[in-house]
């Protein structure tokens, strides 16, 4: 298939001459997906995260530029919109982790959970489209999470930003498609990367058991019987945002080992 009408069906995982931002880049499934797209030809990376250390421990072979802010900052994307020019691809994925019942969550953690999972990710993405707009198109992907699909008790305000921004990723599929803008969501199961570090649960079986058994026992729970890695949900980011899936917008791609079955 190299029909001049269909210029992706030839080399649809050539991202060379795009640009692209991703949002969480300092760590897990962002920094693995930056390096995804590097391995992938991207010519330029616009890489987010509060997280100097992070986005520096990053060597990717493409030109790169760091910034080093919070995604829920308002003015950061204003500063961003007017400085980057061109964007074609983005992953909007910085996000923290949190767990607690609805009943027993406090307002200030369900604000704090709100303000950088679904505020920041309103913030990235509505820049990215207007970015893209101007560009004449692009591909985004938004992190969220199976915890926005199947309820899983005690991961309330988690589960209820993750079910928004995966609507947010619907929404703006049907709004951006004739702007030649695709929009899908990445549903991850349990994936091992920092985000886990955070919980008490977790720190108190980390402290027991060691790192890596915590996090095997936690996997275990899925019918694959382990949790994924990040550069496997690279891999699914990296088709979501290739011409591979030039006909898929506004969708939600689970990837969790099964663990929603
Ligand atoms: P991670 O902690 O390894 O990476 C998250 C990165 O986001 C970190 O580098 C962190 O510094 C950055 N970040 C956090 N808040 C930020 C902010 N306000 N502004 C800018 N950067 C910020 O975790 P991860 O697992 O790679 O998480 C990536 C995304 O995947 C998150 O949205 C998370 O909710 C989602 N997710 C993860 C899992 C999992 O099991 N790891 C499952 C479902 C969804």
């Amino acid at each position: 298939m190299t029909d001049a009408n269909h210029p992706g069906a030839s080399t649809p995982l050539d991202f060379s001459g795009k640009t692209a931002l991703v949002t969480g880049a300092g760590s897990g499934i962002g920094a693995a997906t930056a390096q995804w797209l590097a391995d992938h030809g991207i010519a330029k990376l616009h890489l987010v995260d509060v997280d100097p250390a992070g986005l520096e421990a990053l060597a990717l072979h493409c030109e790169v530029e760091h910034h080093v802010h919070d995604v829920s900052d308002p003015q950061f994307w204003g500063g961003f919109e007017r400085s980057v020019g061109k964007l074609d691809h983005a992953l909007v994925n910085a996000g923290i982790g949190s767990a607690g019942p609805i009943a027993e969550q406090s307002f200030e953690e369900w604000r704090r959970v709100m303000a950088i999972n679904l505020d920041g990710a309103f913030l990235t993405l509505a820049a990215v489209l207007r970015l893209m707009r101007a560009n004449g198109g692009g591909s985004a992907v938004v992190t969220s999470s199976i915890t926005a699909i199947k309820p899983v008790a005690g991961i309330g305000a988690f589960g209820v930003a993750k079910a928004g921004v995966a609507h947010m990723a619907r929404i703006a599929a049907a709004e951006n498609a004739r702007h030649n803008i695709r929009v899908n969501a990445i549903a991850p199961g349990g994936v091992d990367t920092n985000i886990w570090n955070s919980g008490e649960a977790f720190q108190q079986a980390v402290a027991t058991h060691g790192r890596d058994a915590a996090i095997a026992a936690m996997g275990a729970d899925t019918p694959r019987g382990r949790f994924a890695t990040p550069d496997e949900l690279a891999c699914d980011i990296g088709y979501l945002l290739s011409d591979m899936a030039a006909n898929v917008t506004g969708t939600v791609l689970v990837s969790d080992g099964g663990y929603s079955l």
